[in-house]
């Protein structure tokens, strides 16, 4: 008898332990969602924010790569240093706004174009050193990248307000 209430208790506890795993690995799967949803906002947000602050008063703006003058609309936000990058991922020294013709059809012409563009800007040494900090790893938490989405929908309002768009 007492070998069947032991076995009970031992039962009991296998499943108390087996629904306690199960609890954290849902736990951290929907944080792991939720840090992957803010990111797709912030990349929204802010590619939103780079299309629009280079926009002139008629919603136009000029390719970094190749100067053609398109409205904000239609073109994309581009990454010099790739969106894998977390560290340049959100950063406006890394980001520009650029046609879909060279997006999709001349990635090198484009990187090339816009190297030499960020070199006029901001000098060989910082493009130099924004590709050697890009190869190191590079951590940031999840509530400064709440942080920063906020901000930019903030600073977005600003763009709409200034562009008139409703
Ligand atoms: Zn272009």
């Amino acid at each position: 008898m007492l070998n069947l209430y032991l076995n009970v208790i031992k039962f009991i506890i296998d499943l108390g332990g087996k629904i306690l795993l199960l609890y954290k690995m849902l736990e951290m799967k929907s944080k792991k969602r939720t840090r992957s949803k803010i990111i797709k906002l912030l990349d929204s947000e802010i590619s939103k924010y780079v299309r629009m602050s280079n926009a002139d008063s008629k919603w136009f703006i000029t390719c970094i790569s190749c100067w053609v003058r398109i409205p904000f609309k239609k073109a994309h936000c581009c990454h010099r240093i790739s969106r894998w990058c977390l560290r340049y991922r959100f950063d406006l020294d890394n980001l520009a706004p650029w046609c879909a013709w060279c997006n999709t059809y001349r990635p090198e012409f484009h990187i090339r174009e816009y190297t030499i563009k960020q070199i006029e800007k901001f000098w060989l040494d910082k493009v130099n050193e924004m590709r050697d900090l890009s190869k190191k790893v590079y951590k940031i938490r999840t509530p400064e990248l709440e942080e920063m989405l906020e901000k930019y929908k903030e600073l977005n309002k600003i763009q709409r307000e200034r562009l008139g768009i409703k």
